[in-house]
């Protein structure tokens, strides 16, 4: 028998799926806001996979990718449970905002940090509504996730890809935090192999906790939960390509049947681009346009781009060239996603870039973090 998992009036039952609501907060119009939540069981007992989209306002693939794999047959497959929350803000998703109210931040950037508790300060905001919400869920998911996958969408037309994470570590006296975050990255690696989209690494980790992309959903459960998690990105947001939402939810189920929770042969991923250089990648924004013009992209997601190569012109609003007319890319790579709209000022980057990865996968949190 599967062990029993209750979240908000949703309550887990063997080969089924079971739907229900988790209050999150009250406006101060009275109405309550809640979070869905579906908890899919399977009739045998395995791990417990988390599973979570709509975080972004703008960014509608994740919650059909989960309405895509959460079916009947898979209650009846599946070993384990799946707990999973297709809209982690609502009013976002509603408003296609990204920082919707109550809140004036990136709801992705509000989960637990892992720092010590500070007094209170007068002079300081409160944590908000949704950083409160989201510190209640972390503790569910901490009492009860083996796995986490979070949904979220990249730029228009950018290719589907999911974020390989470097993970920090509390250096010790004989090296055993080195050791289990080695250890973590490898299992994040296996999981987005079987996901099966193409894989490309964060930002160098100064940058990462400098943006709070630390304190991400799969962030926050990757480095203090210490679980293997991953962020997909699924292409455009404001107008989900099926293609892409459909290859994600077969990659998912692939990443079920490497956990061990769904039998079968793995199933192709198809009808997208998967990129692999053959070598490491991370994210970049680059080239940067030395003088504010009109840019036309002369790439396009999934390309590969070398150094000295010109991937875009460059024009005045006049239509008369600047310099010699492009930009050129100063690196090696591919083309994650073009960067929106054509006007660009001095130091914007013309593209996202998946460029070779050169820094380390497994670092020390900063000397000064947990200060
Ligand atoms: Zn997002």
């Amino acid at each position: 028998m599967p062990k029993s998992f209750q979240i908000g009036t949703a309550k887990s039952q063997p080969g089924t799926i079971q739907y229900g609501h988790w209050e999150a907060f009250t406006h101060p119009t009275g109405s309550a806001e809640f979070l869905p939540v579906v908890i899919l069981q399977g009739v045998e007992d395995g791990p417990c996979f988390w599973l979570t989209a709509g975080i972004h306002g703008p960014e509608h693939a994740g919650p059909l990718v989960l309405h895509k794999l959460l079916t009947e047959v898979l209650a009846k497959q599946l070993r384990g449970t799946i707990i999973a929350i297709p809209a982690l803000n609502p009013v976002g998703l509603r408003t296609m905002s990204r920082e919707p109210l109550p809140d004036e931040k990136d709801p992705n950037r509000l989960w637990p940090d892992g720092k010590p508790a500070k007094p209170p300060d007068p002079d300081l905001e409160p944590p908000s509504p949704l950083e409160i919400t989201y510190k209640k869920i972390f503790d569910l998911m901490l009492e009860t996730a083996d796995y986490l996958i979070d949904y979220h969408n990249a730029w228009t037309g950018s290719i589907s890809f999911s974020f390989q994470d470097r993970m920090l570590y509390r250096p010790d006296g004989d090296g055993s935090a080195k050791a289990e975050a080695e250890a973590l990255v490898q299992r994040q690696l296996e999981m987005l192999k079987a996901y099966g989209h193409t894989i490309i690494g964060e930002m160098p980790v100064s940058k990462l906790i400098d943006d709070d992309l630390h304190r991400s959903t799969s962030g926050a459960l990757l480095y203090l939960g210490k679980k293997p998690t991953f962020t997909v990105e699924l292409g455009t947001g404001h107008m989900p390509d099926p293609a892409i939402v459909q290859a994600s939810a077969a990659g998912t189920r692939n990443v079920l049947r490497w956990a061990g929770m769904l039998d079968g042969e793995m199933e192709p991923i198809e009808g997208i681009k998967v990129i692999d250089p053959g070598y490491p990648v991370r994210r970049l924004q680059t080239p940067r346009v030395k003088e504010a013009g009109v840019v036309f992209h002369l790439v396009q997601a999934g390309d590969m781009v070398q150094s000295g190569q010109p991937v875009a012109e460059i024009r005045d609003i006049w239509g008369r060239p600047i310099g010699d007319g492009y930009v050129y890319s100063d690196c090696d790579g591919f083309v994650i996603g073009r960067s929106h709209g054509i006007f660009y000022y001095t130091g914007d980057a013309v593209l996202g870039l998946a460029v070779r990865n050169t820094e380390p996968l497994v670092e020390p949190y900063p000397e000064d973090y947990f200060k």
